[in-house]
């Protein structure tokens, strides 16, 4: 019992960090955001939720100006300000913006962003507590071997996630009549609307798959779903 307290310890640390950086996010997601109320998503919005036998679709507007959507662990589904200002502005059409919000609601029905300890808050967490650990064991580079270690699961989780929220999106987009054509064209514009992958490239997007791969990844579903199935 006496040695297995410092693990413990650790544990309950990196749980506490976690809950900790969980609590801050929606404490932030409710300070800084509102309801999105524009009248042309709306029609699209509504489109998707009579597809899905729902009465309404919520969504909100994060204050910050990064282009991002964003599934919060509660449900909630929010777009960025500079998003949506990118969409005001015309550089985004009706139909990609509900491509978005059809994926971040992917992540919710697929219970991702519920699911997945490991998000953006949490991954430092388990940072510490698996280098606590490994350092019991290798002095002086548990650090190192957590980090990397975190890395790799976060970037392996995420990217499943991914594909699995966009055939979600193309399904429920397929569904409402909106089809996977702007799924796919936003996907095409996302790295000339931020800025493509240099320096300054926000840390959500690097964690993304290539979008030519998540295109790929439309265009079989596409050719499976088109494929007439012949009955016996
Ligand atoms: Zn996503």
């Amino acid at each position: 019992m006496i040695k297995l307290t410092p693990l413990l310890l650790m544990l309950l640390y990196g749980l506490a960090m976690y809950r900790f950086s969980a609590w801050k996010t929606a404490r932030d997601l409710d300070a800084r955001s509102s309801e999105l109320a524009d009248p042309r998503l709306r029609r699209l919005l509504d489109r998707m939720a009579a597809a899905l036998d729902l009465e309404r679709i919520r969504v909100f507007i994060y204050e910050v100006a990064p282009i991002n959507g964003l599934a919060a662990p509660d449900g909630r589904i929010f777009i960025t300000r500079g998003f949506y200002e990118r969409y005001r502005a015309g550089e985004v059409s009706d139909e990609e913006i509900a491509s978005v919000i059809a994926h971040e609601m992917g992540h919710v029905a697929l219970g991702h962003s519920r699911r997945r300890m490991i998000d953006f808050s949490g991954q430092n967490a388990m940072r510490v507590a698996l280098a606590g650990m490994i350092n019991r064991f290798l002095p002086g580079i548990g650090p190192l071997i957590a980090g990397a270690l975190t890395s790799l699961l976060a970037a392996r989780l995420s990217r499943q996630d991914e594909f699995e929220a966009d055939a979600y999106a193309s399904a429920l987009l397929v569904k409402s009549g909106i089809g996977t054509g702007p799924q796919k064209s936003l996907f095409a514009k996302l790295e000339k609307l931020t800025g493509g992958l240099g320096a300054g490239t926000p840390a959500w997007l690097m964690s993304h798959p290539k979008s030519d791969v998540r295109i790929a990844a439309i265009e079989a579903r596409e050719a499976r779903w088109n494929t007439p199935r012949i009955d016996k």
